[in-house]
């Protein structure tokens, strides 16, 4: 079974990926790429979970709403502001040398992190309709208040957590439902837009995901192959394959051609959306097929 995620950021966030798009003269936006990726989606019958920030519903509704129309996509939370961290802040600290990540690490306090909970899931219910119930932080930063918070705003399921080796949805202490990312990542693991061979060896040296047995980048191709051999053990073992593909890193790669090689493979496989992973925690006992 596959749940297939990615996360879109509103244009204002800046994040290097967008900045670097610019860079390009391109004026598509992240919120367009976007759209071409759950078209695809739908274009393969593939379901997909769309990790989004709140600010890009407050902001960006217009160029967003043809999204959330989309029926095989759950539009889910993503924080509302996603840290953002000053261009001019980055700027200094690569001229400085170091690498600067888009994001600040860290939610501040208990207020701070319910407060932005609380804007997420209210622009979601005002824009979507319906409450979201499905989670991923932005940068997969979260601490030791981030459940408690999130359950108390009617989120369920949370996908956080980078681990190889969880192949099932876990139910956790606080109530959540959580489901790995258990499938090699797109972003930090792959060469694309400002992600250069130099840019990523210096990345490596602060690299903090221990659970994730490699902090190694590869090209797009390589990284579809490594993608299809985890999905298909984990199919085989009876798992729930979490797949995170960004759609602007399916983009800046190669234009969505191995995101679409991806899809035309998924396409063999159940897929299931992030709000329904209940239904198969701890693995499914009944299941024969191993899919
Ligand atoms: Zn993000
Ligand atoms: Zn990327």
């Amino acid at each position: 079974m596959i749940c297939l995620t990615g996360d879109t950021h509103h244009d204002r966030l800046d994040t290097n990926e967008q900045l670097w798009l610019r860079e390009q003269g391109q004026t598509i936006s992240e919120v367009d790429v976007s759209l071409e990726y759950v078209q695809l989606c739908a274009k393969y019958d593939v379901k997909c979970t769309l990790y989004v920030t709140g600010r890009t519903l407050a902001d960006q509704w217009t160029q967003f709403e043809p999204i959330a129309k989309v029926e095989i996509c759950e539009v889910a939370g993503h924080t509302f502001e996603a840290f953002p961290r000053p261009a001019s802040e980055r700027q200094k600290t690569m001229a400085g040398g170091g690498v600067a990540t888009s994001h600040a690490g860290t939610h501040g306090s208990y207020e701070d992190q319910d407060e932005d909970v609380r804007r997420m899931c209210g622009i979601a219910l005002e824009r979507l309709g319906a409450p979201i119930v499905s989670w991923r932080n932005h940068g997969f930063v979260h601490d030791a208040n981030t459940d408690e918070i999130l359950y108390a705003h009617g989120i369920r399921y949370v996908s956080d957590d980078l681990n190889w080796d969880k192949l099932h949805p876990e139910q956790l202490d606080s109530g959540l439902i959580s489901h790995p990312v258990n499938v090699i990542m797109d972003h930090d693991h792959l060469y694309h837009a400002h992600r250069t061979p130099a840019y990523v060896e210096k990345q490596r040296e602060n690299w903090s995901f221990t659970s994730e047995p490699t902090s190694e980048s590869f090209t797009i191709e390589r990284w579809g192959e490594l993608v299809m051999e985890q999905v298909t053990h984990i199919a085989a073992a009876g798992g729930v394959a979490t797949v995170l593909a960004h759609p602007i890193c399916m983009y800046t790669a190669d234009r969505f051609a191995t995101f679409e090689r991806l899809l035309q493979q998924f396409a063999a496989y159940p897929g299931i959306h992030a709000r329904d992973v209940g239904a198969v925690v701890g693995g499914n006992p009944g299941g024969t097929d191993g899919l």
